[in-house]
């Protein structure tokens, strides 16, 4: 077998596996690279215990804080990534998103493209994850040009309640976006208990539109395409002028002996979409004597402004039980951009999946005198995220085998406002008869939070290797070719230039699609 490829991709998630998608109807010779297996299908993707509280699911690898701490990421490394045990909430940014915008703790950027370059992609996007949801509800909703291509997933009776009290306060709540392949979960309705919106659960009836089944599995059709699991990739080599990467190197493990290999394959281009913390992870070990610092860090930006949104999670105890099971149907934008009174963006709020009791047991003294059995019986679930701004010293760095990241938070008042006011809402439409922290994504970890996630929480990396049109300012261009070097691209959440307010995946996948039709017209 050769080891040249017309192109090499490296990562299977939104945006390795999108573009995979894009490409393979190319016939170009293709090679796609991913270091985890395929997710297995089993009784366990829905065991709760199994989910949060093992490593069966997420790779047990350590990263390290600015002060030297243990970070445990719980990084997905499968077939898809982390479109594994994603929610699915596929949402688009907003038109200001991609605007200069002044937040409390400092100034969002512009983009070098407008939301009007994505919209076409976006609308590719929601058709290829098959997303469903409404238009018209959504206050700060952007423009589109055709409608959801399904419409939304409807509210169960409690949370359709819910909404109607939140109306009734003169709130607009709308139904989440989510991707969902729904002829998939009907067949399954009755057995499913943790379908498709459930966060961090892998989807035993492969209902979620993830990247494997969405993207994928689809690409891996054509005859050009190779997709090469347990391919973990270490390092690029340049050649002797720096301008080209001559070769990917591949440390590949066998699955029945568990014995690894390493290997080198070349690609007339070569894409990194490792997630936006692995691919500077990749970049950053490839120094060599023409890139001292990293490949294509001329500009020093490799790994900076690392972003990963103001996260938090709440659960509100109401006397009403809630027996809802597809609750990632509900949220609320009214707080986007501000309130009277504060001039500053403050974020988004949704419904999350649903918790269960099993998923509160690792913290039950933190819900006492509440036992985790009525709290999951009577909680409604809720999902915080506030922006997160650029800054050039939250970074990830390389120290010999060890993965850093230096990060401090900002935007933190505006995260405690939205919570307080959410918090108020809550008890004014009787949903927070007790309001507590949200354990279930550290269930058995021994961690515990106040509702806001701690660094641990890596979920919605991007923005390490930002794109623009000056190579002094930015690591990509337009096309998310890295200035440094003519045939390496970096197509994952790296290339934001800010975080907006809203989940990132559409938007990665919108940009591979994009992305993609620029590659298929460098290769003709
Ligand atoms: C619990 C959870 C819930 C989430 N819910 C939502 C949601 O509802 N909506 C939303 O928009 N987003 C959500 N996200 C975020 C979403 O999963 C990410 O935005 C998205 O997966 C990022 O896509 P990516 O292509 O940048 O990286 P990933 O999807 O992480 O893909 C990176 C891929 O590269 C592979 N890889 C990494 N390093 C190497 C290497 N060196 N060699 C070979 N392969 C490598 C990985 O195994 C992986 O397959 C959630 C995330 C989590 C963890």
């Amino acid at each position: 077998m050769s080891n040249h490829y017309d192109i090499i991709i490296v990562g299977t998630g939104a945006g390795g596996g999108t573009l995979a998608y894009r490409l393979a109807q190319s016939g170009k010779k293709i090679l796609i690279l991913e270091r985890g297996p395929f997710m297995p299908r089993e009784k366990d993707n829905w065991n709760t215990k199994v989910v949060f509280g093992s490593d069966r699911y997420h790779n047990p690898e350590v990263w390290y804080d600015k002060d030297g701490k243990e970070i445990h990421p719980g990084m997905s490394y499968f077939v898809g990534g982390n479109t594994k045990v994603y929610g699915a909430a596929l949402f688009r940014l907003r038109e200001k998103d991609f605007e200069k915008f002044q937040h409390r703790d400092g100034v969002s950027p512009e983009w070098p493209l407008k939301y009007k370059d994505f919209e076409p992609y976006y609308v590719e996007a929601e058709k290829l994850y098959q997303v469903h949801g409404n238009s018209g509800e959504d206050p700060t909703e952007p423009f589109r040009s055709q409608e959801f291509p399904y419409p939304a997933v409807s509210h169960e009776p409690r949370i359709e309640e819910v909404s109607d009290s939140l109306k009734f306060q003169g709130l607009k709540p709308y139904h989440t976006p989510v991707g969902i392949r729904l002829n998939e979960a009907q067949a399954y309705l009755s057995q499913c208990i943790r379908c498709n919106t459930c966060d961090g659960y892998p989807c035993l009836v492969q209902a979620k539109s993830d990247a494997e089944i969405s993207a994928v599995r689809p690409a891996m059709a054509q005859q050009n395409v190779t997709l090469l699991t347990e391919a973990h990739v270490l390092k690029l080599h340049t050649s002797p002028s720096g301008r080209e990467i001559s070769s990917v190197v591949v440390e590949m493990r066998d699955p029945q002996s568990g014995q690894t290999q390493v290997q080198q394959f070349s690609g007339d281009v070569v894409v990194l979409a490792c997630g936006a913390i692995n691919s500077s992870v990749v970049m950053l070990r490839s120094a060599n004597e023409q890139h001292p610092t990293g490949l294509a860090n001329s500009s020093d930006l490799v790994g900076r402004n690392f972003m990963k949104h103001v996260l938090g999670s709440i659960i509100g105890v109401s006397k009403k039980p809630n027996p809802t099971l597809f609750q990632k149907t509900l949220s609320v934008n009214d707080f986007y951009w501000g309130e009277t009174g504060y001039e500053y963006p403050m974020g988004q709020i949704q419904t999350l999946g649903k918790v269960s009791k099993e998923a509160l047991e690792g913290n039950a003294a933190a819900y006492a005198p509440l036992t985790p059995e009525e709290v999951a019986s009577h909680s409604i679930d809720w999902w915080l995220t506030v922006e997160d701004l650029p800054d050039f010293n939250n970074r990830v760095r390389v120290e010999s085998d060890k993965i850093i990241l230096e990060y401090t938070e900002n935007n933190s008042e505006s995260y405690d406002r939205l919570e307080q006011r959410w918090i108020e809402i809550l008890k004014s439409i009787e949903c927070g008869q007790s309001i507590m922290p949200n354990c279930s994504y550290f269930a058995g970890s021994g961690k515990t939070f106040t509702g806001r996630l701690p660094i641990d929480g890596v979920g919605h990396q991007v923005g390490t290797c930002r794109f623009g049109e000056d190579p002094k300012t930015s690591v990509l261009d337009l096309n998310c070719r890295a200035h440094d070097i003519d045939n390496l691209y970096v197509v994952d959440g790296s290339f934001f230039c800010s975080s907006g307010a809203v989940n990132p995946t559409l938007t990665i996948i919108a940009n591979a699609l994009r992305v993609g039709d620029h590659l298929i017209e460098r290769m003709k």
